[in-house]
């Protein structure tokens, strides 16, 4: 079977196609203020419970009024993806992954625009972050799972089948739904997470996050159109401490599919472990979390490549990837060559809103956000320790907005150097040259995270050495790259430690945790005499 090949970027260059359709469609979708509802079993519920939905870059503009779901919404929604298991499981994977399929030619045609607009406008995406997110990444999700799933089937039958038997392996899902909570920094992941189980066929319950509701409702309103059958993915904003009551006081809790922070995961774990007992099976739990991301250079190092990976890799999408570089480690003589040059680059980033394509930068998701990423930025200014070398502003007046900021700290295990911050921060911690090694420790050792991180290095010994030493340090491995922009297919993603449990999202791994497989024997002639040879008297 061919596999798919990864969705082309469309550039959005001056006078393109696409960019004179984006623009229009920005337009359009900032002159009005859409109500979107709860999906529960394919209908639309509006609570009359409203939250607002506004543009970060310009905080004043409400771009959505959504309808909260209570616990009768959430009780419903769990009903609702248990009922319509059956039918689900009895249309069997190729109807399934024909809606997929769908959903994604419907994402890379007609919908991309409408999509992307959305991601823009609710996440503060420049276009190419958004192209690359909402549109190619879900792509690829959809594409590619699809084309694993298919291959199970064929992986998992049984070697033997000896004479007079047949030996199959029916592939399951999960008995019951899976919730799936959804972070706000990628619209893929948001829509990845219910439908991934769902391709295997496992129902979902999906509480997006609170910040996503407008791009994670064109994507519901996509599945739908694609033909997803009522009650397989229910939309349900919400608070997810209620939605989890819910979820958990239901025997058919089935799993939890979680990509976000790793106090909420962990929080998440402990009380799936308290409601066990009342639960028909044991679920299966896949949470992707937090990372502390980290750069790495050795003396011999191409210097240029290393002073774009870490502007693009620390504040690309204002550094709010779970993958951005967030810290770096920099032996003397480099920083000395670099630093200077890095600071006037970075000065040169322009900041502000996502209709204006010549910004690489916009603003932060919120004011929590903002509030906590301008704390740590406060603390680093009072830091003996510490120095902020370039950006250390922010203005939350019209958006929040925060600069750009490098700290060089001469303490390796100052708080900016070890806790994930979610903003446009990056602490360098220079070292002398002849300390590698000891730097490679370091790097292992200082942060409970372990999600992605690069080697700079020119000699393939210095290469190995840290590919060795950091073994356990990322999930993703980057040398001589950035950190960032993992590829479906390319490189699955996902971290261990504190950064979660590593199914890798995007990849054949993930699916496997949704399915629960069933081992047939089949006899074709069975035995008509119950006594054995060995009874036989001599
Ligand atoms: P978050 O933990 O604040 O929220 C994630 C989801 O959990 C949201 O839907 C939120 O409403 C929900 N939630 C929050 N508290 C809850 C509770 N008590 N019970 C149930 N649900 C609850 O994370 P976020 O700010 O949306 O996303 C950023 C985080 O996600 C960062 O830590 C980032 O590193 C991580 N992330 C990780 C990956 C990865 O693949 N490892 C990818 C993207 C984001």
């Amino acid at each position: 079977m061919n596999h798919p090949v990864n969705e082309p970027i469309l550039g959005y260059s001056p006078g393109s196609k696409e960019r004179i359709e984006i623009k229009a469609e920005l337009d359009r979708q900032m002159s009005e203020v859409i109500e979107i509802p709860c999906i529960i079993n394919g209908k639309e519920v509006f609570t009359g419970n409203i939250a607002t939905q506004v543009i970060p870059h310009n905080h004043s503009h409400i771009i959505a009024r959504v309808h909260m779901a209570g616990k009768d919404e959430m009780e419903n929604a769990c009903k609702a993806a248990v009922n319509a298991q059956q039918n689900w499981i009895d249309i069997g994977l190729e109807s399934r992954c024909e809606i997929f399929e769908k959903c994604a030619d419907l994402l890379a045609g007609e919908w991309r625009m409408r999509v992307n607009a959305s991601t823009m406008l609710n996440q503060s995406k420049t276009v190419f972050q958004a192209e690359i997110d909402s549109a190619c990444e879900l792509i690829d999700f959809w594409r590619f799972n699809c084309f694993y799933a298919r291959n199970f089937h064929d992986d998992f039958q049984p070697l033997v089948s000896p004479p007079g038997v047949k030996n199959s392996t029916e592939i399951r899902p999960l008995e019951g739904f899976v919730l799936s909570i959804t972070p706000f920094n990628f619209t893929s992941i948001a829509a990845n997470l219910p439908s991934a189980p769902a391709i295997v066929g496992c129902t979902s319950v999906w509480k997006p996050s609170r910040n996503s509701y407008l791009s994670n409702y064109v994507l519901m309103q996509l599945m739908m159109e694609a033909g997803l059958p009522d009650g397989v993915i229910n939309f349900l904003p919400g608070s997810g401490a209620e939605i989890t009551e819910v979820a958990l006081a239901n025997p058919d809790f089935a799993g939890l599919h979680f990509t976000g922070s790793t106090a909420t995961f962990q929080g998440l774990w402990q009380e799936i472990g308290i409601a066990l007992p009342n639960l028909r099976s044991y679920p299966r739990i896949v949470g992707e979390t937090g990372g502390k991301d980290f750069v790495v250079a050795h003396p011999n190092c191409n210097e240029r490549g290393l002073l774009v990976a870490l502007l693009r890799g620390s504040f690309e999408f204002q550094g709010q990837k779970c993958s951005a570089a967030s810290r770096a480690y920099v032996p003397q003589s480099v920083w000395s060559s670099i630093s200077d040059e890095l600071c006037d680059e970075i000065r040169k980033i322009k900041m502000g809103d996502a209709k204006d394509f010549t910004n690489f930068m916009t603003a932060v998701i919120d004011q929590r956000s903002f509030d906590k990423i301008t704390g740590y930025i406060d603390r680093a200014k009072e830091d003996k320790s510490c120095e902020v070398i370039v950006g250390g502003n922010y203005d939350d007046s019209i958006g929040w907005f925060i600069e750009p900021t490098i700290i060089v700290t001469s303490n390796p295990k100052s708080e900016t150097m070890i806790d994930e911050i979610f903003g446009p921060v990056l602490t360098v911690y220079v070292y002398d040259d002849d300390k590698f090694d000891e730097v490679l420790t370091l790097c292992d050792e200082s942060s409970p995270y372990a999600l992605t991180g690069s080697i700079f290095a020119n000699d393939e010994s210095d290469v190995q050495k840290a590919f060795n030493a950091l073994r356990f340090t990322a999930g993703n491995f980057y040398i001589n790259d950035k950190p960032t922009g993992a590829v479906v297919a390319q490189q699955p993603f996902g971290g261990a430690r504190a950064s979660g449990t590593n199914d890798k999202a995007g990849g054949p791994l993930n699916l496997l945790r949704w399915i629960s497989p069933r081992s047939v024997k089949r006899t074709f002639e069975p035995p008509q005499d119950w006594d054995y040879q060995f009874m036989q008297s001599e």
